[in-house]
């Protein structure tokens, strides 16, 4: 009898605490939400006086990374990278990927090497991301590194030549940061001025915060709660490699993500390269190659790069910073 009497009070209570919930975000002028895209919880936050508005750019924010993701995944069979990859000998490809694969191309030149988009092969053979990761053996290894390959793409026009049939192209050290441009650019043109995109710590802001920097934490490599510096920033990307974002141990031997193009091995040099540049997808792609490149190339690298700033954790945990560094 008493529960059938409380039972409309605590529906009303929960409707109206629904309502007041549902409510804040119009109050206090942010919109915030998170999305998985390209296997990252993606997280936008978007500022300013008008949250419907807010809203609707958020929206087409997210409707943007999924729509680069379709053109780049290499897990979908369809993307145009998956298609270049079955490709035998060219494929005729959209002027925006074209535009990212020359991109990482001039980074490839740049960095002797370091960045290298021909590494589809080895990923899926140390299957480092997979159920079961897979040491390769020094046969393994040389054969598959024969499926690489530096400067195995040409580019002419729209068309691109694959020096070998079987090379597998591979993106995933850059096009995360370049969905995360295209994101701040969508939330731009839809007439938002203040918001940070952050795919998995591949991180862009537009704009400042109500007139300040962002503070953006950088994650200690090690010790996973504690911070190795605050940057401020803004109307920049923000970008960090690190050997404790995807990995296994074996043997008390650390097997990570960012791979040697050389000995086709996971790079040992570094913990860590966080990179501060104009935009996600160049800061994405140095992050990588000068994780590859270890420290002291590294940081001779980024400091010799105009409005790229840079942070780099060395494997015995040394930390180093480029002059003009943000702090
Ligand atoms: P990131 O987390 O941005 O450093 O990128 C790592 C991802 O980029 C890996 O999961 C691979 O997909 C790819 N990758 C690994 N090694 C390299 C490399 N040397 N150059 C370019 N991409 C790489
Ligand atoms: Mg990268």
């Amino acid at each position: 009898m008493l529960l059938k009497r409380l039972l409309p009070i605590c529906l009303i209570v929960l409707v109206l605490a629904g309502l007041i919930y549902l409510r804040q975000p119009q109050t206090d002028g942010q919109v915030s939400r998170t999305a998985l895209i390209m296997g990252t919880v993606v997280d936008i936050r978007a500022y300013g006086e008008d949250n419907k508005q807010l809203e609707q750019a958020v929206t087409k924010a997210f409707e943007e990374m999924s729509r680069v993701e379709q053109l780049f995944s290499s897990h979908i069979a369809e993307s145009e990278i998956s298609r270049l990859s079955a490709a035998t000998e060219s494929l005729s490809l959209s002027p925006e990927v074209i535009r990212l694969l020359q991109m990482g191309q001039q980074i490839g030149a740049d960095t002797s090497g370091a960045f290298n988009m021909s590494l589809g092969a080895l990923k899926d053979l140390w299957q480092i991301e997979g159920e079961e990761p897979h040491i390769p053996s020094e046969q393994e290894l040389s054969a598959v590194l024969k499926k690489t390959g530096s400067g195995a793409l040409t580019i002419v026009d729209d068309k691109v030549i694959k020096s070998k049939a079987d090379l597998k192209i591979d993106l995933g050290g850059i096009a995360k940061g370049y969905a995360v441009d295209r994101a701040v650019s969508v939330l731009r043109q839809a007439g938002v001025t203040s918001a940070t995109v952050n795919a998995g710590g591949d991180i862009a802001l537009l704009g400042d915060k109500q007139g300040r920097p962002w503070r953006i934490g950088i994650q200690h490599p090690r010790q996973t709660n504690d911070l190795l510096v605050t940057l401020q920033l803004k109307d920049q990307a923000v970008v960090t490699s690190g050997d404790y974002e995807r990995f296994f141990e074996r043997d008390g031997i650390r097997y990570h993500h960012i791979f040697d193009p050389v000995s086709g091995k996971p790079a040992r040099q570094c913990q860590s390269v966080t990179v501060v540049a104009a935009d996600a997808a160049s800061a994405d792609a140095l992050a990588t190659a000068a994780f590859v490149l270890g420290p002291d190339a590294g940081l001779k690298l980024l400091e010799g790069l105009s409005n790229v700033e840079g942070l780099l954790v060395s494997a015995d945990g040394k930390l180093m910073k480029t002059s003009g560094l943000p702090e």
